[in-house]
């Protein structure tokens, strides 16, 4: 039995993979049935967290939304608070050109254990640097952000699973 700290990390965005962007009828109907709030929270499916606590990672949100992603989504998705990507300090040197502000803090964070980022905005320069700096496993799995997280994308990742890290 492998304990939760060894399990392998999931750095999770939420617009895109959690929020999908959809059609413009949707934003239509979302800014009349949601009362308060940003109207893009109608669009979180409320049984994902349970999709996403049943893939047995350590879950670390990976968003601009930042502390905001554990006070207003979580609850509405059935997760509980979870650990927080920090946008990196510029003092620190800040992000290379054409490299996501994720990239590096979830390679300092992972220090070489086995992780899967899902996120809508993955470029080639994330694969190499990730490819480089990075000595575990890792899947940097693109999201459709017109959709967010499908059946297909929780079987690619359940699949990565099985093979890096068997439950
Ligand atoms: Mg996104």
């Amino acid at each position: 039995m492998t304990s939760s700290s060894e399990r392998p990390l999931l750095f999770l965005d939420v617009d895109g993979p959690l929020i999908p962007f959809g059609s413009s009828e949707i934003t239509a109907v979302s800014s009349t049935t949601v009362d308060q709030g940003n109207p893009l929270l109608a669009r979180l499916d409320p049984a994902i967290g349970a999709r996403l606590t049943a893939l047995h990672c350590q879950l670390v949100w990976a968003t601009t939304w930042m502390e905001e992603a554990n006070e207003v989504v979580a609850p509405r998705i059935g997760l509980p608070k979870l650990p927080v990507l920090e946008w990196p300090d510029a003092d620190t040197g800040g992000t290379p050109r054409g490299l996501h502000w994720k990239t590096r803090p979830m390679i300092e964070w992972a220090t070489g254990r086995p992780f899967i980022w899902v996120d809508d905005e993955i470029s080639a320069m994330d694969r190499l640097w990730v490819d480089a700096s990075h000595p575990g496993p890792s899947l940097l799995h693109q999201v459709e952000p017109a959709k967010g997280l499908s059946d297909t994308d929780f079987r690619v990742l359940a699949g990565w699973l099985d093979a890096v890290a068997p439950s």
